[in-house]
């Protein structure tokens, strides 16, 4: 069994860690510049669907979905996910490509199904539905935590044997001779292993930097507001991402709903310098926007905003894998603002490419190399905001 390093406590890296040690590696060393979760993970709405446009993202989110939703048994820790349903409403003119989609995801196993404007009133009388040609409607998806998984994941691989380095920043990558990655240097000295899995978030460039590879990953900005119950109830129970508003939103466990935007900026952002609470004016605007939805939005107060960045690739697309010209290491990063719902997934996959078993889900089409190559993911019938 190879001996491993995974960079990163997020829920990746810890997923990671997990599958690693579930598949008897116990040779594993997490490394994390502060402490699990704290990172993206803890940051994120950490909604669950699977409503995506390529079918290997499709497989990644069916698969993890079960992770979530069977947590207790196949984790080993208290239930964290939460079934709310959801809908996916489309630019009208999308309705066709729509149509394309659930049949793709039915066939990759989701329980996904095509409703009208007038099923989705039935769901939830409160919303405005007179620009809704049709939606997609998931029964069983939901939201988790990403923090609580991250520690989840962390806590059951550690149970198993696995080594948990926190504040232990890892300034580079070590190159050895051949141009193989043989470990990383921290503070306290280098760290050696057969394979080392980048699962560092935004921070995964400039950590690749140190070893001379560019990949073409961004930060991207990133608000959300946490608003309270409408005076006369909940605006909505059933998440929603939402074209007609460019918004996302679900409801929160305490009560509430999360609100969120499909774009942020991305100049000048840095993931160690960013604002740590939303500006007012934004979310002022967000709320307008998503109150052309769901009127009652309107008269929800604001209880707290949250902050963060994407790491966004080129095409939105994950990348997994290893990098040209570097043997020994695998990179997971450029998730773009998906990555919680596949971490189960994407974790399996990662431990099996470390260990050279066979892809249960076959991700190379995710391969770090393909923007180098020319061969970015292109959807057969991707929406205009994908
Ligand atoms: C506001 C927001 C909302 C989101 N909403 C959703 C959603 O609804 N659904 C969804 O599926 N996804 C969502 N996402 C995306 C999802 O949260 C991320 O894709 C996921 O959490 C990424 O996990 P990660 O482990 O790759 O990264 P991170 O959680 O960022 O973990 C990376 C870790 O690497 C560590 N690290 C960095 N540099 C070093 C170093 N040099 N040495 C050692 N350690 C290092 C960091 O400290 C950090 O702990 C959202 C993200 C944000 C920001």
């Amino acid at each position: 069994m190879p001996e491993v390093i995974v960079v990163g406590a997020g829920v990746m890296g810890t997923s990671t860690a997990f599958h690693l040690a579930e598949r008897g590696v116990r040779s594993v060393t997490v490394v994390d510049t502060r402490h699990a979760g704290e990172g993206m993970s803890s940051r994120s709405s950490a909604l669950v669907r699977m409503h995506y446009t390529f079918e290997q993202e499709v497989r990644l989110a069916v698969d993890s979905l079960a992770y979530f939703r069977d947590w207790p048994e196949r984790v080993g820790r208290p239930l964290v996910f939460r079934e709310c349903g959801f809908v996916r409403i489309v630019s009208p003119g999308e309705g066709d490509l729509l149509r394309k989609n659930v049949e793709m995801q039915q066939a990759c196993g989701a329980e996904a199904e095509v409703i009208t404007a007038d099923d989705v009133l039935a769901l939830e009388p409160r919303w405005r539905v007179d620009d809704v040609v049709a939606a997609a409607y998931e029964p069983r998806a939901g939201y988790g935590d990403g923090a609580v998984v991250a520690g989840d994941f962390l806590s059951r691989a550690r149970e198993e044997g696995v080594t948990y380095r926190p504040n232990t920043p890892v300034r580079s990558l070590l190159v050895g001779d051949g141009g193989r990655v043989r470990g990383v240097t921290t503070d306290e000295g280098d760290i050696t292993a057969d394979v080392v899995i980048l699962a560092a978030g935004p921070w995964t460039r400039p950590l690749l930097g140190t070893v001379g590879v560019d990949l073409p990953i961004e930060s991207e900005y990133h608000e959300v507001a946490v608003l309270r119950n409408a005076p006369d109830g909940p605006a909505a129970r059933t998440a929603c991402i939402d074209s007609g508003t460019r918004t996302y939103f679900r409801p929160e466990a305490d009560g509430g709903l999360l609100l969120g935007d499909f774009i942020g900026p991305r100049d000048g952002i840095d993931p160690d310098d960013f604002p740590q609470v939303p500006q007012e004016p934004n979310v002022v605007e967000m709320i307008g926007r998503a109150a052309r939805r769901v009127p009652a939005l309107a008269e929800a107060g604001i209880h707290r905003g949250v902050t963060g960045i994407y790491d966004m690739s080129p095409d939105a697309r994950p990348m997994l894998g290893p990098v040209a010209g570097l043997d020994g290491l695998i990179v997971a990063a450029g998730f773009s603002g998906m990555g919680f719902k596949i971490c189960p997934a994407v974790g399996r996959a990662l431990a099996e490419m470390a260990v050279g078993a066979p892809q249960t889900v076959d991700v190379s089409a995710f391969t770090p190399n393909r923007f180098a190559e020319g061969n970015s993911i292109t959807p057969p019938y991707g929406y205009s905001d994908d």
